[in-house]
């Protein structure tokens, strides 16, 4: 019933040029796909990337906003801004966020509420536990509070438009991948506290991925598990074959 969804995150890569190139190629592989799929590029080229797959179902994601309206945050992007240029997805909470820009729990939780309140984009929420926190096995209860700190205040009809990506952060771009086991596990943690927070119907519903090393070689086995409806793709969502290779997994 959960269609798979698996949305590439290309991070600091691609200028305009190289961002187009991407597209006009994406988009002929992409044809005829039932599998959902989205970019999410960095705040310059998310206008031209809209206009690109307008009509393809490929769907254009930002990878941060800003909770409040408007006001001098200097470097900032509002919910509004995105909303005005089309974007369909918000990756908020990402690890990379949370440990170089002093991402919290509370701001994410302030994100996804706005995002969620004010406009029909749909956030793709990032947990995930360090190796020090693996190694001491409390995974699951990091993983678990940051869920219920994210969905704080969020009515049921809402959580189900959140995506939640289970990305532990010793398999971001380290080339070591979860196994499909670790992940399941995980995702199905997930699971069950939206379920504890809201019920059965809402947890059903949400879309839950995987990210952290996914490719095309290990893209097959992590799909293949019950819990786990999709992926966030970082690095090899950056050439359009190989992209395409996962959402073909
Ligand atoms: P990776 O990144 O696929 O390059 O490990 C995943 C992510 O950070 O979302």
């Amino acid at each position: 019933m959960r269609i798979p969804f698996i949305a590439g995150n290309w991070k600091m890569y691609k200028t305009k040029k190289e961002a187009l190139e991407f597209a006009e190629s994406f988009k002929q592989l992409y044809k005829d796909t039932d599998i959902r799929a989205a970019i999410c590029a960095p705040f310059t080229q998310l206008e031209i990337l809209v206009e690109a797959f307008e009509g393809t179902g490929i769907g254009v994601g930002a990878q941060n906003v800003h909770f409040e309206d408007e006001g001098a945050f200097t470097g900032e992007i509002s919910v509004a801004m995105l909303k005005e240029i089309g974007v369909d997805y918000c990756i908020v909470g990402h690890s990379e966020r949370r440990q170089y820009f002093a991402e919290t729990d509370e701001t994410v939780n302030f994100k996804l509420k706005k995002l969620l309140t004010d406009s029909e984009i749909r956030p793709i929420l990032c947990v995930g536990e360090t190796l020090p926190q693996r190694e001491a096995r409390r995974e699951k209860e990091i993983v678990a509070t940051q869920i219920r700190n994210a969905f704080d205040g969020i009515t049921g009809e809402q959580a189900e438009q959140v995506v939640v990506a289970y990305e532990p952060i010793w398999a971001i771009g380290t080339g070591k991948t979860a196994s499909p086991e670790q992940a399941e596990e995980m995702c199905a943690l997930i699971r069950k506290v939206i379920e504890e927070l809201y019920d059965e119907d809402v947890c059903d519903k949400v879309i839950i991925q995987y990210g952290g090393s996914v490719k095309p070689e290990n893209a097959t086995e992590i799909m293949n598990m019950d819990e786990i409806d999709g992926a966030l793709v970082g690095g090899s969502s950056l050439i359009p074959s190989k992209f395409m290779d996962i959402i073909n997994f």
